[in-house]
């Protein structure tokens, strides 16, 4: 049995396919890359317009399966950006209703935690959720993912982003601005101060992303030290965080997922976070750190094994669609 998952939540528009036992046969990524500065929707929906009938078919030709194989198609109902999310729900219905199989409205944050779990087996972890749109704390706790703390402004992804951009740098060969930064910053020697903003178990990065253009700007500092020092401020503040709700919730794991997860330096400090607590660190693969469709295939699994159909007319996108408001209903039930 197999279940397709379209997502279209931001730049990427992927399809995966998963098996209803957790194998990924196929996740195929187009990523909507713009000319200049930050992602503009409606160009990166027309993107994915353009794209649904090339992806679906190579995704297909990876499985090696045919459509009428389905047993279901989930997509990205939100959060998300809302023309790129209608585009992804427009593919799902059509082929759904063409194929007469079960539409499952996915939410793209628990899609992260649970792509995470299955690949890295872990079962019941503190997760750090960070992406270009995304940050949070979460924990499983009486039927939902809670969110322990969250940013209040802008995501890290879309910080560091946002800084590449001022800076002048440019994606080079499929690596995004992130890794850019990262790059620039094993380079850096000296670490400036910079605004360090945890409020309760919530951070804030807008301040700190200001002050950085503004030191930018002055030409007075190495670049590379300051990617190095707003990487170890904003992720110093996320192990903080985290810490807490791991020393709070007892969990046996910490969980690192979405794309910033693909940092290295995340990952060590993390790493020590989680040692010093006992627990056991697990971190997603790349190929599933960036959205992909196939955490939205397998967590489409989950939801149909529960019975959790969206029927059609209820398949509206649903752009701020919160992690805590998903019934997880399949935990404690595999
Ligand atoms: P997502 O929204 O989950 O697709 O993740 C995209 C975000 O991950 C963007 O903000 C990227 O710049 C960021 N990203 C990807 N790789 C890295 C990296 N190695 N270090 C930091 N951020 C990264
Ligand atoms: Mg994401």
């Amino acid at each position: 049995m197999y279940c397709l998952g379209i997502e279209s939540t931001a730049d990427g528009f992927g399809i995966g396919i998963a098996t209803f036992e957790g194998e990924i046969l196929a996740n195929v990524v187009s990523e909507y890359v713009p000319e200049r500065g930050g992602i503009h929707p409606r160009e990166a929906a027309q993107h994915h317009s353009k794209v649904v009938g090339s992806v679906l078919k190579e995704a297909f030709e990876r499985a090696r399966i045919r459509p009428k194989d389905l047993k279901a198609v989930a997509f990205s109902q939100g959060p998300g950006l809302g023309p790129c999310l209608r585009t992804g729900a427009t593919a799902a219905r059509a082929l759904a209703v063409y194929l007469g199989v079960p539409l499952i409205g996915v939410n793209h944050c628990v899609a992260h935690i649970e792509i995470a779990k299955l690949v890295t087996k872990s079962q019941d972890p503190v997760t750090l959720y960070v992406s270009g749109g995304n940050t949070i704390v979460a924990a499983y706790e009486a039927g939902r993912y809670r969110a322990f703390g969250e940013t209040l402004d802008i995501a890290v992804g879309n910080c560091l982003d946002s800084f590449a951009i001022e800076a002048g740098l440019r994606r080079q060969g499929g690596l995004p601005l992130g890794a850019i930064v990262e790059r620039l910053a094993e380079k850096g020697e000296t670490l400036i101060e910079l605004p360090y903003s945890v409020k309760g178990m919530d951070v804030s990065f807008s301040g700190l992303l200001t002050a950085v253009v503004q030191l930018l700007r002055s030409s007075h500092y190495r670049l590379e030290d300051l990617c190095y020092s707003l990487q170890e401020t904003a992720f110093s503040m996320l192990a903080e965080v985290t810490e807490r709700a791991l020393a709070h919730t007892e969990k046996p794991e910490v969980l690192l997922t979405g794309g910033v997860a693909a940092n290295k330096r995340l990952q060590s400090m993390l790493k020590a976070v989680a040692d010093e607590h006992g627990a056991k660190f697990c971190v997603v693969p790349k190929q599933y750190a960036m959205d992909n469709g196939a955490m939205i295939a397998w967590t489409g699994v989950l939801a149909y094994e529960c019975g959790m159909i969206t029927p059609v007319e209820k398949s509206f996108v649903k752009p701020k669609w919160r992690l805590d408001e998903v019934d997880v209903r399949w935990l404690g039930v595999r």
